[in-house]
């Protein structure tokens, strides 16, 4: 057999794309049903694979053509009040979608279309934990794409009042640092640090809880939220911010923080591809989350897109050295 350049060309370029890491998503459709946190309103939920390259995009099958497909992606953020709110340009709208999103990052899924019948992801338990299991059960494969991630090149900072985030340069994968401070002496002060790896995601983060106040209850239902809260889907610190309610008491010493991490994680996995870099959160939240995102995209020298080699730190998810296993495209 005669051997051309193209032949050498395309081994070549085969095996270094053997040497990536790929897309994944589920192997199977997988459903649920529950409440939204806020709207109350009762919704079924079917995740499906998708096609590599299509990302993650919510089809609210209760709504007629393409107005019904709204992706999940930084420029579609609405409402950030208490939750994460997608809006497409038809003004479609799909609600509290961070702790799902989280757990499709958490989980290495990069293609997925979510179909739901109402304007809420269903709360569950108020964690991601739900949905991981949903995806566990599904299973994953992987997909003939390379994963394309997003190394962040220069520190980004946003803040409002004392609150602040920050995306700087890491040398390996996505690590994230929160640190909260309540009058609260049930949370008070709590930090918390972890490389976001399927293993750390799933043992440290994903069955944090969604929290809130007894006394911010009326205000928030008279101002259409949390109507489908309670001590099954949320952690309520009571009226004197000391005591929490919840019968089982707590799920991690530090739940508080780890759930603003969990929030975290979906919140920036509406970047549309996995971040390469540290994020500092100090009292973030959905708002400034999403402002960080918007901040890091204004600005083309702040970012770019990257495959992972195989083995390298960024695909062990650690903050380790080894920029050169990384080939930075564009
Ligand atoms: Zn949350």
């Amino acid at each position: 057999m005669k051997i051309n350049k193209t032949d050498v060309v395309a081994a070549l370029n085969s095996s270094a794309e053997s040497n990536v890491i790929r897309q994944r998503t589920l192997k199977t459709a997988i459903g649920c049903s529950g409440v939204g946190l806020h709207s109350g309103a009762k919704v079924t939920m079917v995740l499906q694979p998708a096609p590599a390259n299509s990302g993650i995009s919510f089809r609210r099958t209760d709504i007629a053509g393409r107005g019904a497909i709204v992706p999940a992606l930084w420029s579609n953020v609405g409402d950030t009040r208490m939750n994460t709110c997608l809006v497409n340009e038809a003004n479609v709208q799909v609600g509290t979608v961070e702790h799902l999103l989280s757990a499709l990052a958490g989980m290495g899924i990069d293609n997925c279309v979510i179909e739901i019948n109402g304007p809420e992801v269903p709360v569950m338990d108020g964690s991601a934990a739900p949905f991981l299991f949903l995806i566990e059960c599904a299973g994953t494969v992987e997909q003939d794409a390379p994963r394309q991630a997003i190394r962040v090149l220069k520190r980004i900072t946003v803040t409002d009042g004392d609150k602040s985030a920050t995306l700087s340069p890491s040398a390996g994968g996505f690590r994230l640092n929160f640190h909260i401070d309540f009058a609260s002496a049930a949370i008070g002060q709590q930090d918390f640090s972890v490389a976001l790896t399927k293993g750390a995601f799933k043992a440290e983060i994903s069955r944090a809880r969604t929290f809130g106040f007894e006394h911010e209850v009326a205000y928030l239902r008279a101002n259409g939220l949390a109507r489908g809260g309670s001590l099954d889907n949320a952690v309520v610190i009571d009226s004197t911010g000391s005591r929490v309610l919840n019968d089982d008491g707590l799920r991690y010493g530090d739940e508080f923080v780890r759930h603003k991490i969990l929030d975290a994680v979906g919140d920036l996995s509406l970047a549309g591809a996995p971040l390469l870099g540290i994020y500092d959160g100090v009292r973030s939240g959905h708002a400034l989350n999403n402002l960080l995102l918007r901040k890091l995209f204004a600005d083309q020298t702040a970012w770019a897109t990257t495959t992972i080699a195989a083995g390298s730190a960024a695909a062990q998810g650690l903050a380790l050295a080894a920029p050169d296993k990384l080939a930075v495209n564009s």
